[in-house]
């Protein structure tokens, strides 16, 4: 069980701060992906389009509200995510491209025992920066659009 998909922002390379500029962007209300012209959506840092290989990447906003696609918890974690588990991770659907981050429900996430996710699979979530419980980084998190009506035009 190694598909960790929140792992993302634990590469230690130059590309590291590309990546906490999109973090920078996402705190801000401003997040994005990067679009390539045939509309595969990613996520930075990228030179190209992972899908096609094309150079031409444009930021396109993303939606406000995610969609939920599929969700995990994880009660053995990383050892950087030791004193954040159990957790959920999610799979999210936020128009241009999908994001992967913890979920976070405000209040069961330091329970300890068997805190479940508050989320299911097509639920409306919102995309915000959390902190690991472990060391403070910074990741995605996502938290459930309570109150809200998603308004799906699709
Ligand atoms: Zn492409």
């Amino acid at each position: 069980m190694s598909d960790d998909g929140a792992d993302a922002a634990d590469a230690s390379s130059p590309t590291d701060r590309e990546y906490a500029e999109w973090l920078d962007a996402l705190a801000d209300g401003d997040g994005f992906a990067v679009v390539c012209p045939e509309g595969h959506g990613s996520l930075p840092p990228r030179r190209v389009c992972p899908e096609c290989g094309s150079p031409e990447l444009s930021r396109e906003p993303l939606d406000e509200t995610g969609t939920v696609e599929t969700y995990s918890v994880v009660h053995v974690p990383s050892p950087r995510f030791a004193d954040d588990a159990p957790y959920a991770t999610a799979v999210v659907d936020f128009g241009p491209t999908r994001l992967t981050g913890v979920v976070r429900d405000g209040d069961a996430e330091r329970d300890g025992d068997d805190a479940a996710p508050a989320v299911a699979i097509g639920d409306a979530v919102t995309v915000d920066i959390g902190e690991r419980a472990t060391d403070g980084e910074r990741l995605v998190a996502f938290r459930p659009a309570a109150g809200e009506t998603p308004a799906e035009d699709e």
